[in-house]
């Protein structure tokens, strides 16, 4: 495990905030986008302390590492959530103990036409990939195609859901909706209710040739994974990750 400091703190949400850490020695680990690393802390649970560890994706991108050295983690207040609540009260200049990186759910650069899909706030692995993506210009390759689906109580739910809309104005092989499941009204994308086989043939056409990364809950993945499978996408094609 190494020691990070808080070196930025960026509110995203109302409940989720990303907070941008530098090694206190040495440089950050090499690491892919989509792994995540794995937090720790002594917590007061019950009136005794706990060394308690979590797991968070790393939503920022590799790309940093030669010049400024740092990675973002992007975490979601929990109601009640040991972990999201004791990081809510840290402050620039305190310090968090890491280890990674960890997890196969990656993207390699030589994925051609990918569907990102998330449950909820699960956007984090996306961001960094995502930006990987555009930073590398790996988008202009020819078959490169990238699409971002959220599914969503409400807007506010949504992180990063205004930096992917600017990312579609500049990249044309970049296509981004969202459904919320609970508000009535979604003019910016026109899709309201859960993700189902409908919207996703509607979506993405050419359901069969696509590799699909979906994150959630796991009761969104096996929803998911369900109607991916029925619509005829080989099971290897689907990399799942648990929230
Ligand atoms: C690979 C991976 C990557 C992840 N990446 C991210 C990320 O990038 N960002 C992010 O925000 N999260 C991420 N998560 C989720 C994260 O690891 C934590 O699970 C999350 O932050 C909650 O941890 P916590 O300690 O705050 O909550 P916990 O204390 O673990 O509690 C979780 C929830 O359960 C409820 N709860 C706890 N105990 C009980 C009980 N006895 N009865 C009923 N309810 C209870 C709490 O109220 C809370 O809402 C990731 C998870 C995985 C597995």
């Amino acid at each position: 495990m190494a020691e990070y400091k808080i070196i930025k703190i960026i509110k995203e949400t109302k409940d989720t905030k990303t907070f941008r850490l530098k090694p206190v020695k040495g440089k950050v680990f090499d690491f892919k986008p989509g792994h995540f690393v794995v937090l720790s802390a002594e917590l007061m649970v019950n009136g005794s302390p706990q060394h308690i560890k979590r797991a968070y994706s790393i939503s920022s991108t590799p790309n940093n590492r030669s010049d400024n050295e740092y990675l973002d983690l992007t975490i979601k207040e929990l109601p009640n959530g040991l972990m999201s609540k004791h990081v809510m009260t840290l402050k620039v200049g305190n310090t968090m103990g890491i280890a990674g990186p960890y997890g196969n759910f990656v993207y390699e650069d030589t994925m051609k036409d990918v569907v990102f899909i998330s449950g909820g706030y699960a956007q984090m692995p996306f961001h960094s990939m995502i930006n990987y993506i555009f930073e590398n210009k790996l988008d202009v390759k020819p078959g490169v195609k990238i699409t971002k689906i959220i599914s969503a109580r409400t807007p506010e739910d949504v992180v990063f859901k205004d930096k992917f809309i600017e990312l579609t104005k500049t990249h044309k092989n970049f296509r981004f909706f969202i459904t919320y499941t609970r508000v009535d009204k979604n003019p910016e994308f026109g899709l309201i209710g859960r993700l189902n086989a409908e919207k996703l043939k509607k979506i993405l056409k050419d359901v069969k040739k696509k590799n699909y990364f979906a994150c959630g809950s796991s009761d969104f993945l096996d929803a998911i994974k369900k109607i991916i499978i029925e619509l005829g996408v080989d099971a290897k094609k689907i990399k799942t990750q648990g929230y």
